[in-house]
């Protein structure tokens, strides 16, 4: 079998070959605006490219400048974010845009090396954007590459620190210096369809005839899930006399909170009974919760701690703010806030 390194040349010409033919229509593949190139990478981290496709257009219209996100605030940028997760990824990008606009004039730094120095871009953002933006000869190593180099050599693996030392040195020493950018997306392209995780489709691979493995070589395990029971509260207020209007009763999330600090969501009940309106289930990080909802009569929520931030909402009102992505879920389902990727409420805001 040819060990990898003996023709680089050849590697190099089928990956590009086989890309031209089967890469993805992808809306961040056609532009050379290095803000909307960042901007997918970040949405990217941890969310399913039919989702980002979903969402990608739609925040670039929300803020089509690096300086439009920057003088937004923090909750402006967080209802954009609503339903995406990992919200620490937004604001960091909302920080990182400011110090753009406030240090660099309004233009995204150039070179890897100065990407790197902003909040919320790691080694692999920093050449992606460096790569594909400004044609820098930078290797970009996400799960994907790393999962293809380390199959394509046969590398055991040992400690993560190693695994990600020699994932690097082969992608740099694969790269392709005359199309860095084209270069990583064929690689990240060659990972996400053929390469798999699992069941990789090795009869599909142009270097099925080179890779030492052929899928044999093991993956990083994933760290397990767990489930979980939730119940939440579904508190509804009509006035339907002198206000046609209902509302629903939201809580704020606390600012030290280590996931989606200050963000808006349902309270939850643990003394509900009866049938619940609504269950479903909803993933956060490595817990898959069972969440059943239950209506609950106003008057017995307000003897609860009023140690949080809490707020009637009408349903244009909750459209308009950070709700945690389950929180929108819920009110999509009970009809309150449109299916699908809609951050708005229904123009008249009435709710059904
Ligand atoms: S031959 Fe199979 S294991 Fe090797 S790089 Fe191609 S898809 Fe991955």
């Amino acid at each position: 079998m040819t060990r990898l390194g003996s023709d680089e040349a050849v590697l190099r010409r089928r990956l590009r070959e086989w890309y031209t033919g089967h890469r993805r229509s992808l809306p961040w593949r056609e532009t050379s605006d290095p803000y909307a190139i960042w901007v997918s990478e970040i949405l990217l981290q941890q969310t399913r490219v039919a989702t980002v496709i979903e969402r990608y257009g739609e925040f670039l219209e929300r803020f089509p400048t690096v300086c439009a996100l920057a003088e937004a605030t923090e909750a402006e940028v967080l209802t954009a974010w609503s339903g995406l997760g990992y919200y620490r990824r937004a604001r960091m990008l909302h920080r990182a845009a400011r110090e753009v606009c406030a240090r660099h004039g309004g233009v995204v730094p150039g070179s890897a090396a100065a990407l790197r120095e902003l909040p919320g871009i790691g080694r692999y953002t920093a050449a992606a954007i460096a790569s594909i933006a400004f044609g820098e000869a930078v290797a970009a190593v996400d799960g994907n590459v790393e999962r293809v180099v380390l199959r394509l050599a046969g590398a055991g693996l040992s400690t993560a620190s190693e695994v990600g030392r020699r994932a690097q040195a082969e992608a740099d020493r694969l790269l392709d210096c005359a199309a860095p950018g084209e270069w990583n997306q064929a690689m990240m392209e060659l990972g996400a369809t053929v390469c798999l995780p699992r069941g990789p489709r090795c009869e599909a691979c142009p270097w099925v005839e080179v890779c030492r493995t052929r899928g044999e070589h093991p993956v990083r395990k994933r760290a397990a899930m767990r489930a979980e029971a939730l119940s939440l509260a579904w508190v509804v207020r009509r006035r339907p006399t002198r206000e046609p209007v209902e509302r629903v009763w939201l809580v704020q999330r606390d600012e030290r909170e280590s996931v989606m600090p200050l963000m808006w969501e349902l309270p939850e009940t643990d003394g509900a009974s009866g049938e619940p309106v609504l269950r479903l289930r909803h993933a956060i990080m490595q817990v898959n919760y069972e969440v059943a909802i239950f209506a609950v009569e106003a008057t017995a929520m307000a003897r609860r701690s009023r140690q949080r931030r809490e707020q009637w909402v009408t349903a244009e009102e909750a459209g308009r703010m950070p709700l945690t992505g389950l929180t929108r879920k819920v009110m999509q389902r009970l009809g309150w806030l449109p299916a699908g990727g809609g951050r708005r409420a229904k123009p008249d805001g009435v709710p059904r």
